[in-house]
């Protein structure tokens, strides 16, 4: 059985640099499935698959 790394998922972490922009369709890089974001929060973790997601926050 092969272990799971995390190299894949951090790809897709940083990828989150130009989907935060979208926040009405933000879509989690881990499941896939739409989520919304809570700006006022840090982190938000995704109700489908519990990935915690770093939040942009834009002044
Ligand atoms: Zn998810």
């Amino acid at each position: 059985m092969a272990s799971f790394g995390s190299n894949g998922f951090d790809d897709l972490i940083s990828d989150l640099d130009d989907a935060a922009r979208f926040v009405d369709g933000f879509v989690c890089p881990s499941c896939g499935e739409e989520i919304a974001l809570d700006l006022e929060a840090d982190t938000v973790t995704c109700p489908h698959c519990g990935a915690k997601i770093d939040v942009e926050h834009k002044s």
